[in-house]
């Protein structure tokens, strides 16, 4: 089968191979890879920012259709659509495992940075690390199940947005369109803010609800914050873009005691202002994974409607194409990029 590699350590290395179709072990089911969105991990992985080992497919955010079963792979049938976490492997005996957050122990191995991943016409993984898609879920949109479960953990589980809450999402890509659209399921009302490149994007935030956009480049950015917060600041912001001037604006328009949520990824140390956080008395809130519990509560937010992920597709492409998918991610064209292998 055609796969998209990492071959090995360091910049670049990306290749598309011929490799033998993987096996499902006992406790494992094969999926056909339906389509697998391209994600700024990979991003990070082809600059050489993010720990990988190599050889690997790569590819995690995904779904599929189950083709064949291991002999004590419980739970699907032939046939069944699926999506998976993406730590698929662990020691099962670490203080981690052992508090069910396994996503934490040390020896974790995650599909498409470990071992491989669904940039691939097949993928094999453990079914208990498996979960259904509902009947009404395009195969599509549960492919982007990953970056909302993401998502989820910070919004919900690590830190909270309350109902009439003032929250600030900072950088309108796709993480930051799913992060408006989570704080705004649990109630909040959203500003979001970007630059002059953001300027479709903005309108997309507009269309999935936000309440306001914020032109942060433009003279009177804070003040308008200022405004739409009625003068207080905002209770909540999430940083989704991953760039040190983006974390800057969010404590600047953060309440005293208000609640920063880091969910972008930088790739590399920033300097930070960290004495504005602490004279506000801000909480600091992180979040860099997903547990199963997460996904279930993503896949029953795009069964219910209360999340749409349909307008992130920008564009969907052969998996040869992997190129031109990864360019149009860098020069920030676009959303979400699905690789159909
Ligand atoms: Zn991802
Ligand atoms: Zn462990």
């Amino acid at each position: 089968m055609r796969a998209l590699m990492k071959i090995g350590k360091g910049e670049g290395g990306i290749e598309l191979r011929d490799i033998a179709e993987p096996e499902p072990k006992d406790d494992e089911i094969k999926i056909r890879v339906h389509a697998a969105g391209i994600c700024g991990t990979d991003l990070h992985i082809m600059k050489d920012e993010y720990d990988v080992t190599p050889p690997m497919v790569m590819g995690h955010e995904y779904a599929g259709t189950v083709v064949s079963l291991g002999k004590n792979a419980a739970g699907f049938s032939v046939g069944d659509r699926a999506v998976s976490l993406t730590t698929v492997r662990t020691c099962g005996v670490c203080p981690a495992c052992e508090s069910g957050q396994f996503m934490h122990c040390e020896t974790r191995k995650a599909i498409g940075t470990h071992v491989d991943g669904a940039f691939a016409q097949y993928i094999v993984v453990p079914a208990g690390k498996a979960l259904k898609v509902p009947a009404n879920v395009a195969l599509d949109e549960a492919a982007l199940c990953e970056p909302l479960a993401c998502v989820v953990r910070c919004v919900v589980e690590m830190s909270t947005a309350k109902a009439g809450d003032y929250a600030y999402v900072s950088g309108p890509g796709a993480i930051g369109l799913l992060a408006l659209q989570v704080a705004k399921a649990s109630g909040a009302v959203v500003a979001v803010g970007g630059t002059a490149a953001d300027a479709e994007r903005l309108k997309l935030a507009e269309k999935l609800g936000a309440a306001a956009t914020i032109r942060v480049d433009l003279e009177g950015a804070e003040a308008r914050m200022k405004d739409f917060t009625g003068g207080a600041g905002f209770d909540v912001a999430y940083e989704c873009s991953g760039v040190a001037a983006s974390t800057d604006s969010c404590v600047r328009a953060l309440k005293r005691m208000g609640s920063y949520v880091q969910i972008g990824l930088y790739g590399k140390k920033i300097p930070y202002d960290f004495d504005l956080a602490l004279k506000k008395e801000l909480s600091i809130h992180t979040g860099f994974t997903a547990a199963k519990t997460t996904w279930r509560r993503a896949l029953r937010l795009l069964e219910h409607g209360l999340v749409d992920l349909s307008p992130l597709i920008s564009a969907k492409l052969p998996l040869a194409d992997w190129e031109k998918g990864f360019d149009s991610l860098i020069r920030k064209e676009g959303l979400k990029v699905l690789l159909v292998p």
